[in-house]
């Protein structure tokens, strides 16, 4: 029979109820004659929750504990979610990561899915199972220890397991009825795309639109996994929601494909250091050490020989940023008079593979913020993409003001 891949985020999974309501999505799709794999997220919150209890036992925790604990909550919904199907007497089960196996790397809190062996769901299929249900989220590390996939990672592995068994196509149900051009609960401007490129997608992800997370586009793209993101909360037709495809498959596209905003960004200074062959290594090599994920980076003219280095990072990741930084500095591998956080600032950036072959789009977006006094703290661009860094506070108005001037709200 052919498989299906369902997979229900944190919201459609949030209470008793909405795991019913999701059981009959999939009931669907189980009469038309489909083996399903259902990938589920923990109820809405329980991630966040079970982070908080991490970071009050233990500020700077150790890793494969915070995965022990975090990957739980999905362990809950599995099950919640194969008992309900099999009230409706359609045969189901639950799996977590370690009984699949979903093998990962041993990079935890963010690791990576390596492989997937189908045999044992297969076998259960072949026995009569119609629905195995999955806790997204979690693997198991070659060490045999829980690992998790990183914030979002419910997308990745619902892919992931697309990917594996072949399945025509991957739904990913959500509390919104699709990709929109930027996150529809700042902009009510916001359009919902029928079609939106692999590439588009996965720099918009990457850049903070958490509908997907960014792995998930990855794998999608690599695979050739069909993949689909659309409402739990609404009827959905055949042609519901967005379809993330290839880019030959668009027909007409704005230069600008969409609006990302990322919230929780730090920027870093290191005030006067050494310009000379090596610093950048002797800071940046101890900063991927401790697991500080550094994005923008941005080195200061020189005067005597010493500048400034500024970069950013998770806010959650000041803390390690900082110590790396002392530690360093206390060996002597680094020195620098100071180093100043500024914890209030967020990242918005626009995003459209028109860019390549479309002078101007720079131009274009520094006057719409400057139309609205915001000051850019730092720039970086790529092939299809510039990102901006300003005051948090501005920044539900620099994504309006942008989606305004590439005039987002109608389709090419
Ligand atoms: P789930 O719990 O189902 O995984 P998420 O909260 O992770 O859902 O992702 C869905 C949310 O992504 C939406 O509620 C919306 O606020 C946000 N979002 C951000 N950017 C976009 C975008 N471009 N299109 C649609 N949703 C977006
Ligand atoms: N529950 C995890 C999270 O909140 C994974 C997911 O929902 O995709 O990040
Ligand atoms: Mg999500």
């Amino acid at each position: 029979m052919p498989i299906l891949v369902m997979k229900f985020g944190g919201t459609s999974v949030a209470n008793i109820d909405r795991i019913q309501r999701a059981a009959k999505r999939v009931a669907v799709e189980v009469a038309k004659g489909y083996d399903v794999i259902v990938v589920v997220s923990a109820m809405s919150g329980e991630t966040n929750k079970l982070v908080g209890y991490v970071s009050e036992t233990s500020p700077l925790y150790d890793a494969r504990e915070y995965d022990a604990v975090v990957a739980s909550g999905e362990n809950v919904t599995a099950g919640l979610m194969a008992l309900r199907l099999q009230e409706m007497d359609i045969p189901a089960r639950s799996w977590q990561g370690w009984q699949v196996p979903v093998r990962t790397t041993s990079a935890h809190s963010q690791a990576r899915i390596e492989e997937i062996p189908t045999g044992n769901i297969l076998r259960k299929f072949a026995e009569g199972m119609r629905v195995a249900v999955v806790a997204g989220f979690q693997g198991v590390s070659p060490e045999g220890r829980i690992t998790t996939l990183g914030r979002g990672g419910s997308d990745t592995t619902a892919v992931a397991f697309a990917a594996a068994f072949g399945a025509e196509r991957c739904d990913i149900y959500t509390d919104v009825d699709g990709v929109y051009t930027t996150d529809p609960r700042i902009c009510d401007k916001a359009r919902k795309l029928d079609r939106i490129a692999f590439e588009e997608m996965l720099e918009l992800a990457s850049l903070g639109a958490k509908v997907l997370q960014t792995r998930s586009v990855e794998l999608a793209m690599r695979f050739g996994v069909r993949l689909r993101v659309l409402s739990s909360f609404e009827d959905n037709g055949e042609t519901a929601g967005t379809l993330v495809c290839a880019e030959e498959d668009i027909v007409e596209s704005n230069v600008v494909a969409g609006v990302a905003y990322s919230r929780d960004e730090a920027k870093m200074t290191l005030i006067s250091v050494a310009d000379r062959p090596g610093v950048a290594s002797a800071i940046f090599g101890p900063l991927a050490e401790a697991g500080v994920n550094v994005d923008m980076i941005v080195q200061n003219i020189s005067e005597d020989g010493r500048t400034d280095m500024t970069f950013s990072c998770p806010t959650d990741q000041v803390l390690r940023a900082e110590k790396a930084m002392q530690a360093a500095k206390e060996s002597g591998a680094i020195n620098f008079q100071e180093l100043v956080a500024d914890k209030g600032v967020a990242k918005v950036s626009v995003v459209g593979i028109g860019m390549r072959s479309h002078a101007g789009v720079a131009a274009q977006m520094f006057k719409a913020l400057a139309a609205e006094g915001i000051n850019i703290k730092v720039i970086t661009t790529s092939e299809i993409k510039i990102s901006v860094l300003i005051d948090r506070k501005y920044m539900e108005l620099a994504v309006q003001a942008l989606h305004d001037t590439f005039g987002l709200e109608r389709a090419a």
